[in-house]
């Protein structure tokens, strides 16, 4: 595509989550804005933080799913219901699922994660995930299935004991009330890898309070319709056979990445690598950030690391998000892009119905108050005013 056809397509947001869906928001804001459309296929923005208090019921679908049509009413964003198939970077075009090409003028990967089943065998097959609302169907059924047949040794099995399933383990066994027991495995020495000392031990606390086995330094060497096989480190070799009702898979997330012709390196875990402006490695006016990103953290002196990563969060996608809106609108005032830097606010985890735990911004703080606190965060990073308010206004409802 000739260079002044390429300035005048719109820039193209692929994926409407956290990372996606803020940057195409605060890009339309920003004075000179050119326009965005932003493609992603599914009718309803998902807050997958809250996934957890929806599968407990503390939270409704409709808070945590509101519609993109309704989001974006006014916005100054298009949307176009579709999956991106193939981004076509040397002509600045993409195509969609439904047979679609359009071009685009630059254009930011937010197309997020997805369960890595790390070549186990059966993990694919067999084990369920927890990121969608489908999942959340599928548990509750299961959760009512157990709590009406309530056999003796009834067994679930999570699978990773980072901040997914541990807050997956810690609801669950709420919603069980002794009906199933929950084990949950983690390869590493430790559960919460990455987390605060004080998160980690209030997580430990309310595991041990709901009677959640936690089995760290113990790999799964398979996983089949009714068990899982399990290796314990201080027995290499040893495989164990653990019957169980349903495996639950949390462990590690890859890039969710569209294909690219011709095709650029992935990084290992199969996400987009970007440089410190967010740019994609090897493609001109190519952008990816969230999960979809493999993104380097900054050294002191502000050269990209690259052995150490962003991670996987909601955090790190909304401010990546702000960045790509503020650097593209620089691109087109013919100004220098800036390096992305880390903000890092802290961690929450929810522990159980009604529990968390958070540290961060100064504040450190477990139990009931840190709950509250914990939806009152995010309730102000939900998207749209209209929503948030909806939202807060059911919560006093229920209050008073
Ligand atoms: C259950 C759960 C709980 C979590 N809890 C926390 C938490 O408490 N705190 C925290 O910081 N992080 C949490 N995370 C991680 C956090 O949700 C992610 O890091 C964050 O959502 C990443 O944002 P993203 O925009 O990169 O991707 P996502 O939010 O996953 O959005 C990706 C979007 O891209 C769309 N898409 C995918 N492929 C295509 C395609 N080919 N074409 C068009 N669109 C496409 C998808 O439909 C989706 O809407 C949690 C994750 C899960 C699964």
């Amino acid at each position: 595509m000739p260079p002044s056809q390429a300035e005048q397509a719109p820039v193209v947001v692929v994926g409407g989550g956290f990372g996606g869906l803020s940057a195409a928001l605060q890009l339309a804001r920003g004075s000179g804005a050119p326009p965005v459309l932003l493609i992603e296929p599914q009718e309803r923005f998902l807050f997958l933080p809250l996934l957890y208090e929806c599968l407990s019921g503390e939270l409704r679908r409709w808070e945590i799913a509101p519609r993109f049509s309704t989001l974006l009413a006014g916005s100054g964003v298009a949307w176009l219901q579709q999956r991106v198939q193939r981004i076509h970077p040397d002509d600045h075009s993409l195509s969609t699922d439904d047979g679609q090409r359009l071009h685009y003028s630059q254009l930011v990967v937010a197309t997020g994660g997805r369960s890595l089943s790390f070549g186990i065998p059966g993990v694919a097959e067999f084990s369920r995930g927890f990121r969608s609302l489908a999942d959340v169907d599928q548990l509750q059924l299961l959760v009512e299935r157990l709590r009406l047949r309530s056999r003796p040794l009834q067994r679930l099995v999570i699978v990773g004991a980072g901040a997914s399933g541990v807050e997956l383990a810690c609801k669950l066994a709420d919603l069980l009330e002794g009906s199933a027991v929950i084990e949950l495995i983690e390869q590493g020495p430790d559960l919460l890898p990455g987390s605060k000392a004080f998160n980690r031990d209030q997580a430990r606390a309310a595991l041990l309070q709901r009677d959640v086995r936690l089995r760290c330094g113990t790999r799964v060497r398979a996983v089949e319709a009714a068990a899982i096989q399990l290796e314990p480190a201080a027995s290499p070799g040893g495989v164990e056979a653990l019957a169980c009702e349903a495996v639950i898979w949390t462990g590690g997330v890859g890039g969710c990445v569209p294909e690219l012709e011709p095709a650029l390196p992935l990084d290992p875990r199969g996400r987009l690598r970007v440089d410190a402006q967010l740019r994609v490695s090897g493609a001109s006016d190519l952008f990816a950030i969230g999960d979809a990103a493999s993104s380097p953290m900054a050294t002191p002196e502000g050269d990209p690391d690259e052995g150490s990563l962003h991670p996987a969060t909601a955090q790190v996608a909304y401010q990546q998000a702000a960045h790509v809106a503020a650097n593209l609108l620089r691109l087109r005032r013919g100004e220098p892009l800036e390096p992305f830097v880390w903000n890092d606010l802290g961690e929450m985890l929810g522990l159980g119905i009604g529990q968390a735990t958070l540290t961060g911004m100064g504040v450190t703080l477990a139990g009931p108050t840190a709950f509250q606190l914990r939806r009152l965060a995010y309730l102000a990073r939900l998207p749209g005013l209209q929503h948030q308010l909806k939202v807060a206004g059911g919560w006093l409802a229920e209050w008073f």
